[in-house]
């Protein structure tokens, strides 16, 4: 059953990819936009009941920017996509902002401690000045905080005419830092999602589901996701040790000499 999961999301990105016919797209966009609200909602659930061997990582996601949370949920199915090619599952949760609707969000998940596990990811309007190398599509600070421009993944459609594929644009760019995150800096690669910059041919290959990390990329990934899981089931123990010294320490009773 687990197979099947796997198998069938990625049997559907392939189809979806290879549906390139334009009157299709409306009615895709729209089929890929309930699968995406419904991910929202099911994932999780789903994942619970089913034990995926694949190491897990979560990410924070904390959107600046204009673009919907349909577009950067689909972005994050894209990403996911492909870092579950490479063998990592990963797992969305999208930050609500400080003041939300003018309203304050008393309950904000995101500002619980990090866990080794976690990443922070941010999405940005636009190229910002800074003193961080790959400033093309977002940058990477190791080991934990990624930023990606919706503004390149915006820009890159418009040129291929295909601003209906921004979501995969962005996903594709989201692998990109996260993929820098994992593999640690100077992770470049001649080929893959991991080049340096990408023309007409990576964007048609990210299109296409293509854009993929090499297996070696790969290797190194799963190997530094399952160091992270190492560290965190490690503090866990710890914490629990902890908490069950301080629940069976005897009571002081003060003495009176
Ligand atoms: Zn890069």
């Amino acid at each position: 059953m687990k197979i099947g999961i796997r198998e069938q999301d990625r049997a559907f990105g392939r189809a979806f990819r290879r549906q390139r016919i334009p009157w299709l797209r409306l009615g895709l966009g729209i089929m890929v936009g309930l699968v995406g609200v419904i991910n929202l909602v099911s994932s999780d659930a789903v994942f619970a009941k089913v034990t995926d061997p694949r190491t897990m990582l979560r990410v924070r996601v904390n959107n600046y920017t204009q673009a919907s949370p349909l577009i950067v949920a689909r972005a994050e199915r894209e990403a996911g996509r492909i870092l579950g090619e490479a063998g990592l599952r990963m797992v969305w949760l999208d930050c609500p902002m400080e003041h939300y609707g003018g309203v304050h969000v008393q309950q904000n998940p995101c500002l619980e401690p990090l866990e080794a596990t976690d990443i922070v990811l941010r999405v940005l309007p636009e190229r910002a000045q800074n003193k961080f190398q790959d400033t093309v599509f977002g940058f990477a600070v190791v080991p934990i905080f990624a930023s990606v421009y919706y503004d390149y993944a915006l820009r890159s459609a418009k040129r291929d005419n295909d601003e209906f594929e921004v979501p995969v644009i962005l996903g594709c760019v989201i692998a990109h830092e996260l993929g820098h995150l994992l593999l640690g800096s100077n992770s470049h690669s001649g080929s893959g999602v991991m080049q340096p910059q990408w023309g007409r041919k990576q964007v048609q290959q990210a299109l296409t589901g293509g854009l993929l990390f090499t297996h070696a990329q790969s290797k190194r990934i799963q190997a530094e996701a399952e160091k992270r899981t190492s560290v965190q089931n490690t503090r866990l123990d710890e914490q629990r040790i902890r908490e069950v010294r301080q629940r069976d320490e005897p009571e002081r009773i003060p003495q009176n000499d």
